[in-house]
């Protein structure tokens, strides 16, 4: 069954999934990629199209695959395929151009991120509902982290205390997201360093363990058994 989105809310999620994900190994763009049977796009967005307040979901897809990805997703829930981009920050640029007039909260979410839960979704849009412009949810760093140079020679520890591990969704006042890509210079991994750039105060939440980066065989595997505990 198609979930339906709540054309009374104030939430464009954008998804962009054009990546190759040569990471994960040789195979299909890596949003494409089977977890327990379901591409990982299937999972981000039926999760997204869980959380009450999202109007709107964009995906960005790999531009040979986008009649695939809408042919995928139409049972799913109700989204707009547009073309990826060959950076991050060009397939975000495309799909933010598609959201439609209406939602003033826009997330910026990875594909990758699968089984991010639909309260994460919510509690990032209720923190720039509440007036924050820019809001991502973080995890306190475990590792101990060093700082080395380019023969691996290590040049300092980082005191881990005031490290965080940034995830997605992202969220934004819509006006200050447009804004950032309008005047982005290189690509970066992460839109809100683009807001960081323009000055704009950047806010944490709490992030999620479910919501971890499906980027190496390791991360394919772990979901895999968190799917398995009801993830
Ligand atoms: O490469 P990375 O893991 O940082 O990609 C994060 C997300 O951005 C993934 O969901 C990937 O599909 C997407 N992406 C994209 N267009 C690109 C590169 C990455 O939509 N050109």
């Amino acid at each position: 069954m198609t979930a339906q989105l709540n054309p009374r809310g104030d939430v464009a999620v954008l998804v962009p999934a054009a990546g190759a994900g040569v990471r994960l190994g040789p195979g299909a763009p890596k949003a494409l990629r089977l977890l327990a049977g379901e591409p990982l796009l299937v999972h981000a967005v039926r999760r997204i199209a869980a959380a009450p307040s999202v109007h709107t979901i964009v995906v960005a897809a790999p531009a040979t695959e986008v009649e695939a990805v809408r042919a995928m997703l139409a049972p799913v829930a109700p989204v707009t395929v547009v073309p990826g981009g060959a950076e991050r920050q060009e397939s975000v640029a495309a799909a933010l151009a598609a959201v439609p007039t209406g939602p003033e909260i826009v997330l910026v979410h990875d594909a990758a991120r699968a089984l991010t839960p639909p309260h994460l979704v919510e509690s990032v849009a209720a923190a720039v509902r509440d007036g924050h412009d820019a809001v991502i949810p973080v995890l306190p760093v475990v590792d101990t982290i060093k700082e080395v140079d380019a023969t691996e020679r290590v040049l300092g520890t980082v005191d881990r205390s005031a490290l965080r591990a940034v995830q997605t969704p992202q969220g934004f006042r819509r006006s200050v997201l447009i804004a950032a890509h309008r005047s982005a210079g290189d690509a970066l991994t992460d839109d809100a360093g683009l807001v960081e750039k323009q000055g704009i105060p950047v806010t944490c939440v709490p992030g999620s363990e479910l919501a971890l980066k499906i980027t190496r065989p390791f991360d394919l595997a772990l979901a895999e058994h968190l799917l398995t505990t009801g993830a």
